[in-house]
């Protein structure tokens, strides 16, 4: 599998690109920003994005779909819990004095358990509730990853004041869905370095008492 990291954007969104060698098919999360960076990762490994996939509708996340939608033609998936989110694009961008991006439209729902195929690798789709009430991880068993958007961070969790944050809630994804997961489990967070589910679970001061 190629996967490659990509900090997008100004907040430095980790954007994910995962390519079948040999289907040649890619999946793309979290197009932040500066999607011909992205295009151009797509295009030296001569891959086809067939899904760009939306941890959650925080605009440094989504910020670049519709402009790789329109330079693809791949379906988004993102949960449905995050639309009132999606519909406040243009409000996120004055928080941060940004430019508000082109609006994209969800084609497709991402819900907890859904796996989706790239070549013969499954993605699991986890519900991880909190940072935003519909965050989304992907888990990828084959490769002993987990994309966890801004849920789980090394040695942070993510923040829970912004619209639709919950404090206990994130805590619960946390320990309900990732914890679980194998202790070499790589985990890419939604900013900052990679990890482990094992790491975490032994450092991070947020889960200690769990
Ligand atoms: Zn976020």
């Amino acid at each position: 599998m190629i996967h490659e990291i990509l900090p997008v954007g100004i907040l430095q969104c980790n954007c994910s690109v995962f390519g079948d060698e040999a289907t040649r098919e890619a999946l793309v999360v979290d197009p932040g920003d500066d999607i011909a960076r992205v295009l151009e990762v797509v295009d030296r490994h001569g891959l086809n994005v067939k899904a760009i996939v939306i941890t959650h509708a925080h605009i440094d996340h989504i910020g670049g779909a519709q402009k790789l939608k329109q330079a693809t033609g791949a379906p988004v998936y993102m949960n449905l819990n995050d639309i009132e989110l999606q519909k406040m694009l243009d409000v996120q961008a004055a928080w941060l004095g940004m430019r508000p991006p082109a609006a994209v439209e969800i084609d497709q729902p991402a819900k907890d358990g859904d796996l989706l195929a790239l070549g013969s690798t499954a993605f699991h789709v986890l519900h991880t509730p909190g940072h935003t009430p519909g965050s989304i991880s992907l888990w990828i068993p084959t490769e002993r990853k987990l994309v966890a958007g801004d849920t789980l961070f090394r040695d942070s969790i993510g923040r829970t004041d912004l619209p639709g944050g919950d404090g206990r809630q994130i805590l619960r994804s946390i320990h309900d869905k990732l914890l679980p997961l194998p202790d070499e489990t790589v985990v890419i967070p939604g900013h900052g370095e990679s990890t482990t589910i094992g790491r975490e679970k032994q450092f991070n001061y947020f889960l200690q008492d769990m």
